[in-house]
């Protein structure tokens, strides 16, 4: 049975086809429900008005109220706009439309007094709010709105009049419409212990706030409702999978052991060891694995992954390591080889560049077992990568491959699943690990291996260049190594080789006397080879790279990290390179190089950066800073889309939400008890709805 909430928007009074056409390209809205579930973002508190003159450029939205004095049309085509000089006395700012000026100029009157909504920017020396909202002080006082609801839309919507205002008049129809279908989903003991309004009460007022507090305590309610169901559908799929798979059985010890007494190049941190043991629980549990493993740069992960793989052999299976890059394939094997060739296991490396002669045996022999190891990049997920059979799959620097990748892993073997550990050395901030990896168990190695020191950051300007200079100069005197890296963004991949070669060219007349390499994503495999194996031999000094650096690679001899325009990279980048430098008990430097003139974004990121070298502090700044979405591999997660509830704030809201989901679930984990059944009838309805409504819950 359809439901009125499946309708096609075009019905709605008020839409009609071609804007219907509009929502579902620019912001997908294609039914009722995705409309109803088109939340404002933000409410704009319309009691507060500005003057012009306190306006600047750091100035957030603002309301002003005043007259057009002047407008006009300036340039042509492309760079066409229109401008109205809006003075509310005292001072004036400019009004700016690229686009829908047709529709806009013939509305605006200069006798009318109007508020205009908007951001202020600086354009040269003067401030303008481009496509301002804006409305008769008149209407706007007759309607008498206080929190005034701000939905997001898109350029193209702007530009046909389909505004804020105009969504708030279509949502007031279609709740007149559908609000009496909509029904209760929590159960009711949870709506009563946690004080939550009723759906129909919070969907009016997230819509139409009547004050704060109820728009306080709609939001509250809905934001934990869509963390909740996000969880119990994570969960239920872990649990599926825990229930339905069985897992290889490892349990034999020999190997770890020997490698224990014999060849361990150091004592495990505490932490390594706690992982290991959760890990090892997991491979003799009889349950397949599926663990996320994070842990900073630096804190030893690898070898982790290769004691873990000792079981995995020991059970008579082989392993695989899964790397993003070539570099760290063939560091990852370098540095597994000398374990494993101490202990007589074999090893092999397979990447895009294999000759086909070496990669046909390959093949051979590990379908004929005679592999244990196989380390490789996305070469490994082919069709032809045949074990004989897999035990454990290691895919390291997770962002990098997607859940897809992680799949066709698994089905590497025709009858058990392998297990499979996900490394990661981007820490995610809690509220992100418990959406993103939701499905997976998480071991976390929080203690970096003794006698680090931490690496003391600094941040300078261009202008102090000799400074700089010098103090690379030091360094190198001392015997380290240093990295100098420029940022490499692909819209301007031209511009940034330039810089790269320049600053090699500058550093080169600096420092005739020292051997530099370069390193950057224009040179060929080869290239690139010879001259990251010269900097790890020590016979270059200095490094000069663009971010290719970025992930895993290890030298621990080079103590310096040198990151040119700083302020164009984002906080995890910076601290993935600065986890570069570090790597041995000699004191490292890292210093952020950036212009004068800095974002307050870019300042906040160095800052971070300059005060603390903690991964996870770092990552919780990210997401407060960016957002989740833009955290890396949480676009192509689709678990991201997320309506109401924001990962960057509401931690302790999913904290909640998903214990709850926890519990529910332990007590009831088919959802079948009676007062469970508002949860039951919402998830049949989501699976029989189409659209958005499905998609995310
Ligand atoms: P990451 O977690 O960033 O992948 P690696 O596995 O590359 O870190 O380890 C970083 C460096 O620390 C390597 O040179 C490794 O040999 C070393 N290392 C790892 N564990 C320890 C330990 N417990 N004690 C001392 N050094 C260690
Ligand atoms: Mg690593």
């Amino acid at each position: 049975m359809a439901s009125i909430f499946d309708n096609s928007i075009e019905f709605l009074k008020g839409v009609g086809p071609q804007r219907a056409a509009l929502f579902q390209k620019e912001l997908k809205i294609f039914t009722y429900a995705d409309l109803l579930q088109h939340y404002p973002f933000r409410y704009e508190d319309r009691t507060k008005f500005y003057t012009i003159k306190e306006l600047s450029a750091d100035s957030a939205y603002v309301q002003i109220v005043g007259k057009i004095v002047h407008t006009e049309i300036l340039g042509s085509r492309f760079k066409k706009r229109l401008v109205a000089k809006f003075s509310d006395g005292k001072g004036s700012i400019d009004l700016i439309w690229f686009q829908g000026i047709q529709w806009i100029l013939p509305n605006l009157r200069l006798d009318v007094e109007y508020i205009v909504f908007g951001k202020p920017n600086l354009f040269g020396k003067k401030l303008n709010i481009a496509h301002p909202e804006i409305e008769p002080l008149a209407s706007f006082q007759e309607k008498g709105v206080s929190l005034q609801p701000i939905y997001p839309l898109s350029e193209k919507l702007r530009a046909r009049s389909m505004d804020s205002k105009y969504i708030s008049k279509i949502q007031r129809v279609l709740l007149n419409v559908v609000l009496p279908y909509v029904v209760e989903n929590l159960p009711n003991p949870i709506i009563e212990k946690l004080k939550f309004l009723g759906k129909r009460e919070a969907i009016s007022e997230i819509h139409f706030p009547t004050d704060k507090n109820k728009l306080e305590l709609a939001q509250r309610r809905l934001k934990w409702e869509e963390l909740f169901y996000l969880q119990l559908r994570l969960l239920k799929l872990k649990l599926v999978r825990t229930q339905k798979f069985e897992g290889q059985l490892f349990d034999d010890t020999t190997l770890l052991k020997e490698f224990y007494s014999n060849h361990l190049p150091f004592t495990l941190t505490k932490a390594q060891k706690r992982v290991i043991r959760e890990i090892y629980l997991d491979m003799k549990s009889g349950k397949q694995m599926n663990r996320l493993l994070q842990g900073d740069v630096g804190s030893g992960k690898t070898i982790v992954a290769f004691i873990t793989m000792l079981l995995a052999i020991g059970g008579g299976r082989q392993g695989a390591l899964l790397a993003p890059t070539v570099v760290l394939a063939q560091q990852h094997f370098h540095n597994l080889k000398k374990h494993a060739d101490a202990m007589g296991i074999s090893i092999r490396l397979l990447t895009g560049t294999t000759k086909k002669s070496v990669r046909l045996k390959l093949f051979d022999e590990l379908q004929a077992g005679e592999i244990d190891i196989l380390v490789g990049t996305h070469s490994l997920l082919t069709d032809e990568v045949k074990f004989k059979q897999l035990g454990l799959a290691v895919i390291d620097e997770q962002h990098r491959f997607g859940v897809a990748q992680r799949s066709v892993l698994w089905k590497k073997n025709d009858t058990t699943l392998p297990h499979i550990l996900v490394m990661t050395a981007t820490p995610i901030p809690r509220t992100l690990a418990m959406t993103l990896y939701g499905d997976l168990d998480i071991s976390t190695i929080d203690e970096l291996p003794k006698g680090r020191k931490s690496i003391i950051t600094k941040h300078q300007f261009d202008s102090n260049r000799l400074i700089i200079n010098g103090f690379i100069k030091s360094q190198i005197e001392l015997g380290r190594q240093v990295y100098v890296v420029y940022p490499l963004i692909e819209e301007s991949e031209k511009l940034d080789l330039k810089q790269v070669v320049d600053g090699y060219e500058s550093l080169s007349r600096a420092f005739s006397e020292y051997a530099i390499g370069i390193l950057h994503g224009k040179m060929n495999q080869k290239a690139k080879d010879y001259e990251m194996a010269r900097f790890v031999k020590g016979e270059t000094k200095i490094m000069v790279a663009t971010t290719v650096i970025e992930v895993g690679v290890d030298v621990p001899n080079a103590s310096v990290m040198i990151v040119e325009s700083a302020e164009r990279f984002g906080l995890s980048q910076l601290h993935q390179l600065r986890g570069r430098v570090g790597r041995s008990s000699e004191q490292s430097y890292c210093i952020l190089i950036s212009d004068y003139k800095l974002s307050a974004e870019a300042r906040a990121r160095i800052k971070t950066m300059v005060e603390t070298t903690d991964g996870f502090e770092i990552a919780e700044m990210d997401l407060k800073l960016r957002g989740p979405g833009n955290l890396l591999g949480t676009q192509q997660s689709g678990l991201m889309d997320l309506m109401i509830a924001d990962l960057a704030v509401d931690g302790k809201i999913l904290q909640h939400a998903r214990q709850t989901a926890i519990e529910m679930l332990e007590k009831d984990p088919e959802l079948v008890l009676p007062e469970n059944l508002p949860i039951k009838k919402h998830i049949e309805s989501l699976r029989k709805s189409v659209g958005n409504w499905g998609r995310i819950s």
